[in-house]
């Protein structure tokens, strides 16, 4: 299967590589929201956040926090993003996971969406399916 994250990671195809190690590359975000936008890609393939095998991802968080701590002092920005976008929905559009470093200022846009409320009852509704999927699953989170 064709990758562009993957031809990047392999050296096939170009990009601004900004930092990488024998578990991830980062890059410069060829559109980006604000200059100096990085994508944090693992260099073994993963659709998406939910595929991550757990131990890699302490490798990943820690690349992303070390390169956005360069990339804030680097533009100066006042604050940033990391964000990872999963499934059409949220936006995600290149299916190797990665983490968005997006450099933010305070004169900046605001990312968050028209926010709802929950309606008598709703809330508790809303926890309580989450509860119970969690509950369900408990046990292959703590590896039993
Ligand atoms: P997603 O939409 O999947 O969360 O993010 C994919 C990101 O990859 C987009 O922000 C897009 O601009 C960036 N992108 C797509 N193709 C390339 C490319 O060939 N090179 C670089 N550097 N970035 C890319
Ligand atoms: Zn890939």
């Amino acid at each position: 299967m064709e990758c562009i994250f993957c031809n990047i990671v392999e050296k096939k195809s170009e990009a601004e590589i900004l930092f990488e190690d024998d578990k991830i590359v980062a890059f410069l975000d060829i559109q980006p929201i604000n200059y100096g936008h990085t994508l944090v890609v693992p260099k073994k393939h993963y659709d998406n956040f939910l595929t991550v095998p757990r131990n890699d991802l302490a490798d990943i968080v820690k690349a992303t926090q070390f390169i956005a701590g360069a990339v804030k002092r680097s533009v100066k920005a006042d604050g940033f993003n990391v964000i990872t976008n999963n499934g059409d929905s949220a936006g995600q559009t290149v299916y190797h996971f990665h983490f968005h470093i997006i450099p933010r200022f305070n004169e900046d846009f605001t990312f968050k969406p028209r926010i709802k409320n929950y309606g008598t009852g709703a809330l508790r509704e809303y926890a309580d399916k989450i509860r119970s999927i969690i509950s369900k699953y408990k046990d292959v989170y703590n590896g039993k």
